[in-house]
């Protein structure tokens, strides 16, 4: 690939930089309005929340370069998020933009571009998740709308949202489950919707279970037509991902890492010089640029207008195995300390490698196990047999 960015990409990434430099601050500097009152209303008159959407939706219509540019600068400079609705901004939207009726998408893409509504996804239930096309939750659709009943579960953000993307199951045929799903959008205040927050080992509860009991959602809130959910599913998933932004969030990590076996001791010198933890630091350095190369070939792909490709596997299977290694590493260097309860003092780094170890099933599980990532490479790069 062409690892130039032409004069118009190096005039945007200067556009963003100095943007950066102008209006983002130190962390310690922002206060707490500075994400809703500053922040959001300035990013967003420069159209870059939802800046992958076509302009005449109210988004930005940024190139698939520019969107790679913006992300990685903004993770560069550890800017804040570009809306409060980050799953509304990554498939919800897209969602609407291919399959909203155009009543819809003015109804609902407003609220996720000014960050005013926030949106949840139920997908996911008791009996599965890497199985999708599983689900049982059921609507029975009854003149103008659909009766929905059932059970979500690992639902991220439940508590918080306004809005919940729901995977129904309207009709059964063993034969092509795929076909009997569909896409509803529910108010999460709407009568019969009950959320139980669920508390992860690491205290914090960030997802719930979600009940549906004789929920009513009219016909004009399903999105695409009826057996179409998994196609929007699909679609609304594959969005840019070549995920060259989380290579900096890595690096930052890393050197974080770096910094703490600098000032950890090992057998009276720096763990920085023990030949172990050197060749542990150099093979999580390797493996993020590795990761680097691979995401740029992904971004090739989707320039060259084939869409997203499977390699995004690779670079989701790399960076849960560095999470978990890079928080026992940074356990491991701390001695005693790495025991600690984060807020207990003194903790190094704040809590961080703690928060990390307790918290590596999430970041493994969340978005498709290292299982499901594997088959996909072993199946569409490596054109193995299904098993
Ligand atoms: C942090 C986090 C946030 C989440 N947020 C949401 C959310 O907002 N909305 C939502 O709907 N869901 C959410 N989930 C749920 C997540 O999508 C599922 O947990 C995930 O898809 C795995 O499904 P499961 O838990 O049912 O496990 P299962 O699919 O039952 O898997 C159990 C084990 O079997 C393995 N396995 C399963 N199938 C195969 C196979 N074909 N080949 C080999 N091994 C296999 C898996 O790798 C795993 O080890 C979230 C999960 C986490 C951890």
């Amino acid at each position: 690939m062409d690892f130039n960015l032409s004069p118009e990409e190096e005039a945007f990434r200067e556009e963003v930089r100095d943007f950066l430099a102008e209006n983002l601050p130190p962390k310690h500097e922002r206060g707490t309005d500075f994400l809703q009152k500053v922040w959001l209303p300035k990013v967003r008159e420069k159209r870059w929340v939802g800046f992958s959407w076509p302009r005449e939706v109210g988004g930005g219509g940024g190139s698939v370069m520019q969107q790679a540019i913006l992300k990685e600068e903004m993770t560069r400079a550890q800017a804040p998020p570009l809306g409060t609705s980050w799953m509304g901004l990554q498939w919800v939207g897209p969602g609407l933009i291919a399959y909203g009726t155009e009543e819809q998408q003015q109804r609902f893409l407003p609220g996720i571009l000014d960050s005013e509504v926030v949106w949840c996804t139920g997908y996911s239930e008791p009996h599965c998740g890497s199985d999708l096309a599983a689900i049982q939750c059921k609507a029975v659709r009854e003149g103008d709308s659909y009766t929905v009943n059932g059970q979500k579960i690992w639902t991220t953000l439940a508590m918080a949202s306004d809005w919940i993307i729901l995977l129904v199951r309207t009709s059964t045929d063993p034969d092509d489950k795929h076909a009997g799903i569909t896409c509803l959008l529910v108010p999460m205040d709407a009568e019969g919707v009950t959320v139980r927050p669920i508390k992860s080992m690491s205290g914090v509860s960030i997802f719930a279970e979600v009940f549906f009991d004789d929920v009513r959602v009219p016909i004009a809130d399903r999105l695409g037509r009826q057996g179409e959910g998994w196609q929007v599913t699909v679609m609304a998933l594959a969005n840019e991902r070549s995920g060259i932004s989380e290579v900096e969030g890595l690096l930052r990590s890393l050197d974080r890492l770096k910094a703490l076996a600098k000032s950890s001791v090992r057998g009276g010198r720096p763990a920085l010089e023990d030949p172990d933890t050197r060749r542990k630091l150099a093979r999580m350095e390797t493996t993020i640029e590795s990761m680097r190369f691979n995401g740029l070939r992904a971004l090739t792909r989707q320039l060259q207008g084939e869409g997203p490709s499977s390699e995004t596997s690779i670079n989701k299977l790399h960076r849960t195995t560095l999470e978990v290694e890079m928080g026992e590493l940074g356990l491991l260097l701390q001695g005693n300390a790495g025991g600690l309860m984060r807020g207990a003092e003194p903790v190094p780094d704040g809590g961080r490698w703690q928060r990390m170890a307790l918290s590596w099933p999430e970041l493994v599980i969340g978005g498709g196990t290292p299982n499901i990532q594997k088959n996909i490479i072993a199946e569409r790069i490596l054109a193995l047999p299904k098993d």
